[in-house]
């Protein structure tokens, strides 16, 4: 090939060129998992096999694959208008869900901000905590408050306020002026909790040390996941979530959910923030807003936060911040759809229905080799199992890959296993989902 020929295109089955995200790609290229169809509760596999998806693809098909309803709306909006500037020009579909989406939301959390991720949701919502700041003139409210095993996606605000080493370790010193809460794990006094643990609600109150250290002045905001998803399915203990509203008020810092993995029904509720009875300042959401289908994500705000914003002469822009794709029509379309089924089909009330017997049976694989916890709330679940000395995360790596090869998709981040499959799961489904997993974790040691 002379030296100044094009690249070869990479053929269909050329698995080099894509560098794949929070994936071990070199594993993956000698050993492919793909997936190439999709039905209900199952993936297929491009040699035809079916895989019962046991965590919603990526917690976020909450509705299940390939729902026609959700289908035919997408090629619709497609067919009607493809895109739409949000700079200044809008369109109906967008109005409509901020709509239902604030209806959804408990209190006065009534204006939505749309964009296409879990993570711009996050640094979203932390710009306009310190924008509001800003306009309320207390400007020196500039510190964020995250906790330890948060996480908030990957954007470089959502790294900072996030508290997993492995995913700062390698880019450099982040932002200024963070502070992390204690994080509410701790096996010795919650192993094998179904539901919120009774020990810990306590540890909101190291909110109270660190408004000692830095003086409430400076903090803007306090941003944690109601049930930490990523680190492993850690549900809020008892009261924790209450104090640290508590504490929020007497020193008037704004709290911000990231609900990005418990919005839309995970735990059988719309919002966690309504399961818990909470109300934060503001709650950031993606995935499972419309099933996984297109990227969206968004922030819903207190009525009183948008409106300290609302300042200036009216033709001017009063947050700048937003994004190309912000309430992408095809995202709005497909996100209208999905919460027509969510609501048609009561897949919330029908999460908190399964609730007991998924986390039974989950919790029916207590006393396997190696297993050390397992963790249930909603419809999610996460197991930890020792890890290998010599190969951390090598364990649930295999285990995951297994589970493939006998038919379940599963979850793996470091030794811990998550499962957190569709709210359309049947009984018989969840029984298949332990089914399948007991014998790859009984043969992988
Ligand atoms: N916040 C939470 C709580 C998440 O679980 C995630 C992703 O899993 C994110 C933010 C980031 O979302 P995305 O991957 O869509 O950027």
């Amino acid at each position: 090939m002379p030296a100044n020929a094009p690249a070869p295109l990479p053929g269909p089955n050329d698995l080099g060129a894509w560098w794949m995200p929070f994936t071990a790609n070199r594993a993956f290229r000698r050993k492919p998992r793909l997936v190439s169809g999709a039905e209900g509760m199952h993936y297929r596999t491009p040699d035809g096999r079916s895989v019962l998806d046991g965590i919603s693809g990526l917690w976020c098909c909450n509705a299940g694959h390939g729902r026609e309803p959700i289908v035919r709306a997408i090629r619709a909006q497609a067919g009607e208008l493809d895109y739409a500037p949000p700079f200044q020009f809008g369109h109906p579909a967008a109005f409509a869900l901020a709509g239902r989406l604030a209806a959804l939301a408990p209190g006065d959390l009534d204006r939505v901000f749309l964009c296409n991720s879990g993570s711009e949701a996050v640094d979203t919502a932390l710009k306009i905590a310190l924008a509001y700041w800003q306009a309320r003139g207390e400007g020196r409210r500039t510190r964020l408050i995250g906790r330890e095993r948060g996480y908030h996606g990957v954007g470089f605000g959502g790294i900072a306020v996030g508290g997993i080493g492995a995913n700062r370790r390698a880019f450099g010193p982040g932002l200024p002026g963070i502070d992390h809460l204690p994080h509410t794990y701790d096996r010795a006094q919650q192993a094998f909790t179904v539901g919120e643990p009774d020990w810990g609600g306590h540890l909101a109150d190291a909110l109270e040390r660190i408004v000692e250290l830095h003086d409430a002045s400076t903090i803007a905001a306090v941003i944690v996941e109601p049930m930490a998803g990523s680190t492993g399915v850690l549900p809020p203990p008892k009261g924790y979530l209450e104090r640290l509203r508590a504490l929020c008020d007497r020193h008037g810092l704004l709290l911000i959910f990231d609900e990005v993995i418990t919005g839309f029904g995970r735990l059988g509720h719309a919002f966690a923030a309504e399961r818990y009875g909470v109300v934060p300042d503001m709650i950031t959401f993606a995935k499972a807003v419309n099933s996984g289908t297109v990227p969206m994500g968004g922030v819903i705000v207190r009525e009183p936060v948008h409106a300290a914003l609302m300042q200036g002469p009216e033709h001017a822009v009063e947050l700048f911040h937003g994004y190309t794709y912000s309430g992408h029509p095809l995202a709005c379309a497909a996100a209208l759809a999905t919460l027509d089924l969510y609501r048609d089909e009561d897949l919330f009330a029908r999460a908190r229905a399964l609730e007991p017997a998924f986390g039974q049976a989950v919790m029916s694989l207590r006393g396997l080799p190696g297993i050390l916890d397992i963790r249930t709330v909603g419809l999610a679940a996460a197991i930890d199992l020792a890890p290998r000395p010599d190969a951390p995360g090598l364990r649930a790596f295999t285990i995951m890959d297994r589970a493939f090869e006998a038919g379940l998709v599963v979850r793996a981040a470091g030794d811990t296993l998550a499962l957190t499959p569709p709210l359309i799961v049947r009984e018989d489904q969840i029984g298949e989902i332990v089914d399948r997993l007991e014998p790859v974790i009984r043969a992988t040691s």
